[in-house]
């Protein structure tokens, strides 16, 4: 079961946090190994790989300042935190990691 523990932030949004055992490492070893050469921000943010920058390319909302996902539907709650971070993307590969609550469209997508 991919789903890790969800809580609930001072702000009562929900979120999720990365863990081994969810098979979800934000910024890891991994990550820091592929992007050595030079980070663009369109790497995905769990496996360092080219995400991409399209409409179809998903992420996540990130909060606590690295450390936690927030649900897609409870990311204004969480905007106003200074450790909020905003949207970063996860390639399509490692989306299926993330519970699909988690999974939010690219706001930055050109068209
Ligand atoms: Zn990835």
């Amino acid at each position: 079961m991919p789903n890790g523990n969800v809580a609930l932030t001072d702000t009562g949004a929900r979120y999720l946090v990365p863990s081994e055992d969810c098979g979800v490492i934000m910024w890891g070893d991994e990550f820091h190994e592929r992007i050595k050469n030079g980070e663009t921000g369109e790497e995905c943010i769990l496996c360092g790989r080219k995400a991409g920058k399209g409409s179809k390319t998903l992420g996540v909302v990130v909060s606590g300042g690295g450390g936690i996902i927030i649900h897609a539907d409870d990311a204004e709650l969480e905007q106003g935190d200074p450790a909020f971070m905003g949207w970063y993307p996860v390639g399509s590969s490692c989306i299926s990691a993330i519970p699909r609550g988690f999974r939010v469209d690219n706001p930055r997508a050109d068209a």
